[in-house]
């Protein structure tokens, strides 16, 4: 049971990684509603929050970059 809650735990802390190493505010959330926290996109990824929608135009990381990347932040995570 505990392994799964560890298991639970290592995949938020690689999401939070993720959303940290990946993300960049919208742009439009940030022209078009600059009261509102901008909604951290990852590649991708759609921002709903306005018309017309906004799709982070990046395409996705290798899995070299990401592993590279991840690594640099700290996570110990990696993909093959
Ligand atoms: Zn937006």
């Amino acid at each position: 049971m505990s392994d799964m809650i560890d298991a639970f735990r290592a995949l938020k802390d690689m999401r939070q990684t993720e959303r940290k190493v990946f993300g960049i505010p919208c742009p439009v959330c940030i022209e078009k509603l600059p009261k509102a926290q901008p909604k951290i996109l990852q590649h991708g990824q759609v921002c709903r929050a306005h018309k017309p929608h906004y799709r982070d135009p990046r395409p996705r990381p290798t899995t070299d970059e990401y592993n590279e990347q991840m690594a640099a932040a700290g996570s110990e995570w990696r993909v093959s």
